[in-house]
């Protein structure tokens, strides 16, 4: 449950008293006078694994938690009007300054354990387009590394997994 979810107390839609208790197999909070029902989801997140023409990836060192100060790869939580196609391309922008396209999905992942929330990490195969590498917003530094030469402290347990798979891939 996220922390506004913990703290509303009054029913979005005709401010009565929420309440806890079960709807549809578990408990959940609801409203104590209309049909409102706060259906609790995960977040839904893209990853991008950016690739160059010398098999080199884009990875970013992040300015904020989790791993702060560790490399990893792009990536952010999806908009409300895109599709996670968008939501990559738009997060490699906006931590990297690279323009890039996606070329297929790599993956798809539960994180059950986010500060935030639980989220579902949709990971895509990109190639760059364009753009000046700059870092951005969230990062403290953006660069290309060879996949035989992986910084050490990569962040997050998914990304060293998915690049340990890539980099055993033939091109
Ligand atoms: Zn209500």
């Amino acid at each position: 449950m996220t922390a506004w979810q913990r703290r509303a107390k009054h029913c979005p839609l005709c401010g009565a008293a929420l309440v806890r208790g079960p709807v549809e197999g578990r408990d959940r909070t609801r409203c104590g006078a209309c049909a409102f029902v706060l259906f609790e989801n995960p977040a839904s997140a893209a990853a991008a694994v950016v690739l160059d023409a010398r098999r080199h990836v884009l990875l970013i060192r992040r300015a904020i938690e989790p791993y702060r100060g560790q490399w990893a790869l792009p990536a952010g939580y999806q908009e409300i009007d895109e599709t996670l196609e968008r939501a990559a391309v738009r997060e490699v922008r906006e931590e990297t300054g690279v323009e890039i396209e996606v070329v297929a999905l790599l993956d798809l992942f539960f994180v059950p354990e986010d500060l935030r929330k639980p989220a579902n990490v949709a990971v895509f195969l990109c190639r760059p387009v364009g753009g000046v590498l700059t870092a951005g917003e969230d990062a403290l530094e953006a660069a290309w590394f060879d996949l035989e030469a992986l910084p050490e402290d990569l962040g997050f347990e998914n990304g060293p997994r998915i690049l340990d798979r890539l980099r055993a891939r033939p091109t």
